[in-house]
């Protein structure tokens, strides 16, 4: 081998390691970006994932809270409560001198304690307030409920005609007046307006 010949080998040699070494470059350049690429993308997955894991436990927080409004009972303001039960229309220390029969559709009731207050038994409103040789001073009350109450033989009363009642309001007081020989209340209940096709009801039941 001549020193020229050996100079050229050496050139080519040189120049293939150049080529060599800038493919080496280019392909370890080419290697990474797509390593880059996936990588970001799969940051950019895994951000996606973890947001909407965020929003899903979110979600799922929302329909606890929801669930728990539902079961929580919601309560009542007692002013809108109906109260469908019944007040006694004299004092509680009372007795009875006539019960309720075929021949006497109501319960003549008196009191010993000295309280002749008539309470309303329920809301409703006055609509008869007169006097009759019977029933005396008497009061007829259309209550809420459906049903009219009778209060007969007032000493006086305490409310007028179309004047509306609530359930214990004093309505006047206990006498004997009319058909009566003593001071009591003749207390009746009936399913329509008094005498006029309608029945009477057993008081007892609404007690
Ligand atoms: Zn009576």
């Amino acid at each position: 081998m001549n020193k020229n010949k050996s100079k050229k080998l050496m050139k080519t040699n040189f120049l293939c390691g150049i080529l060599l070494f800038t493919t080496g470059i280019m392909l370890e350049y080419g290697a990474t970006l797509p390593d880059a690429l996936s990588v970001d993308i799969l940051n950019a997955d895994a951000m996606n994932l973890s947001f909407m894991e965020v929003d899903t436990s979110y979600e799922k927080k929302e329909k606890v809270v929801e669930q728990k409004k539902e079961e929580t009972v919601t309560p009542v303001p007692m002013q809108n409560v109906i109260d469908t039960s019944w007040g006694w229309p004299t004092s509680l220390n009372y007795g009875i001198t006539t019960q309720y029969h075929s021949g006497h559709p109501a319960i003549d009731i008196i009191v010993y304690d000295g309280n002749y207050n008539i309470y309303s038994a329920s809301s409703g409103v006055v609509v008869t307030d007169t006097y009759k040789w019977d029933g005396g001073n008497y009061l007829v009350i259309q209550q809420d409920n459906g049903y009219y109450a009778l209060y007969c033989h007032l000493s006086d009363k305490t409310v007028g005609l179309n004047q509306r009642v609530e359930k214990g309001q004093i309505i006047g007081h206990m006498g004997s007046t009319g058909l009566s020989t003593g001071v009591h209340l003749h207390y009746s209940i009936w399913d329509g307006y008094p005498y006029h096709g309608s029945s009477s009801v057993n008081p007892w039941i609404f007690y």
